[in-house]
C-alpha cells in the first residue's frame, strides 16, 4: 500500500478555487444589474491604523472593483469621536447610491462598536452583524449573513457535502462567526452542537461531529483526537506562530519545509484553530490556512452587497 496516500488523505478544500466561483457569478449579477441601470455601491470605513485591517479593507475595495462593484474607502483618524463615526454613518445610511456599508473592525477602544453596528440600515448591512439581521438569520428569514459562516455553506454545497442529519460541531460562540455559523448548519438540517469555553471535554463532542468547524483563535486546539476519521473540517481560526518547535507540531513533511522558510524570513507564519498534520491525516476535507476560509469571506461580502442591492432598490 502507498503509505504517503495513507498519511496524508484528505481532500484540501481550496478557498482559491471556490471563491473564483463565487466572484464568477458576482461579477455576471454586476453587469445585470448595471445593464438595469443599477450600480452597486459598497462604502468601507475604517477607524485608526490596525495594521491587519489595513491590508483586510485593501483586499475589500480591491475585490469590489474587480467584479466591477463601485467601491469608497472612508479612511478616519483613530481618535474621531464616536458623534463623528455616528454620523457618517448616518450620511451613507441616507445616501441612495450607497448599497452596502461596512464598518471594520475592531473599532478604536473609545468607540461603542455595538452602538456604531446597530446605527447602520440593516438593508446595507452587508456584514449581516446588525440585530435585524441576526434576528431574521435565527428565525429563519430572508437577511444578510455574516460572510465567513455564509461562505463555508456556500463551499459546502459546491462540494456537494451532505449536511441534512450530519452531526455538526461548531468550536466557537461569537456574533461574527460561530453563532451564525450554527444557525446555518441547523438552517441545512444538520443537528447542531455548539462548543465554547466552558464546554467539558471538547474532544470526545467534536469527536462526534460529522462537519467540525473551529472558530476560536487559538492556535491548534484542534488535535487529532478531536477529529471524526473522514468529517469534514473546516479551520476559520487565524493565529500565527513564530517557532519552528510549533511548526514542527503543526505540519507534516509535505509543507513543513515551507512554514519553517517563512518563520526565518518573516519572523512568523499563519496558522488556523486546527494542527494541520492531524487533520489532512484523519480528516475527509480540511481547509486549509492560508487559503481556505479567508478567501471565501471576501468573496460572499460581495455577494452580501448584490444581494443588498437587490434587496433594498427591489429590482
Ligand atoms: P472570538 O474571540 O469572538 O470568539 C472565540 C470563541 O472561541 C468564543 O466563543 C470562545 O468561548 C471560544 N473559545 C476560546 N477558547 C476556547 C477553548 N479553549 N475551548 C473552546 N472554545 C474556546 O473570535 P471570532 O469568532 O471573532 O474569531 C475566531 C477565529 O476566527 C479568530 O482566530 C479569528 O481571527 C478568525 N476569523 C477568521 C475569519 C476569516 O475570514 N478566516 C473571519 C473571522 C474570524 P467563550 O464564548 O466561552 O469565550
Amino acid at each position: 500500500m502507498n503509505t504517503e496516500m495513507k498519511e496524508y488523505q484528505a481532500e484540501i478544500l481550496s478557498g482559491k478555487e471556490f471563491s473564483a466561483a463565487i466572484k464568477e457569478e458576482v461579477a455576471e449579477a454586476v453587469s445585470k444589474l448595471k445593464e438595469a441601470g443599477v450600480e452597486p455601491c459598497l462604502v468601507v470605513v475604517r477607524v485608526g491604523a490596525d495594521p491587519a485591517s489595513e491590508v483586510y479593507v485593501r483586499s475589500k475595495v480591491k475585490t469590489a472593483e474587480e467584479l466591477g462593484i463601485r467601491s469608497e474607502h472612508r479612511h478616519l483618524p483613530e481618535d474621531t469621536p464616536q458623534e463623528d463615526l455616528l454620523a457618517i454613518v448616518d450620511e451613507l445610511n441616507a445616501r441612495e447610491d450607497v448599497d452596502g456599508i461596512l464598518v471594520q473592525l475592531p473599532l478604536p477602544k473609545h468607540i461603542n462598536e455595538t452602538e456604531v453596528l446597530e446605527r447602520l440600515d440593516p438593508l446595507k448591512d452587508v456584514d449581516g452583524f446588525h440585530p435585524v439581521n441576526a434576528g431574521r438569520l435565527a428565525q429563519g428569514h430572508e437577511a444578510l449573513v455574516p460572510c465567513t459562516p455564509a461562505g463555508i455553506i456556500d463551499m459546502l454545497k459546491r462540494k456537494g457535502i451532505e449536511m441534512k442529519g450530519a452531526n455538526a460541531v461548531v468550536v466557537g460562540r461569537s456574533n461574527i462567526v460561530g453563532k451564525p455559523m450554527a444557525l446555518l448548519l441547523l438552517q441545512e438540517h444538520a443537528t447542531v452542537t455548539i462548543c465554547h469555553s466552558r464546554t467539558r471535554d471538547l474532544a470526545d463532542v467534536c469527536s462526534r461531529a460529522d462537519i467540525l468547524v473551529a472558530a476560536v483563535g487559538v492556535t491548534g486546539i484542534i488535535r487529532e483526537e478531536h477529529i471524526k476519521p473522514g468529517a469534514v473540517v473546516v479551520d476559520v481560526g487565524m493565529n500565527s506562530i513564530t517557532d519552528a518547535e510549533t511548526a514542527r507540531d503543526f505540519f507534516g513533511d509535505d509543507e513543513l519545509e515551507k512554514r519553517l522558510t517563512t518563520i526565518e524570513r518573516r519572523g512568523s507564519t499563519l496558522v488556523g484553530d486546527v494542527n494541520a498534520k492531524a487533520a489532512k491525516s484523519k480528516a475527509g476535507y480540511f481547509t486549509p490556512v492560508p487559503g481556505g476560509v479567508g478567501l471565501l469571506t471576501v468573496a460572499m461580502l460581495m455577494k452580501n452587497t448584490v444581494k443588498a442591492a437587490r434587496l433594498r432598490r427591489k429590482v
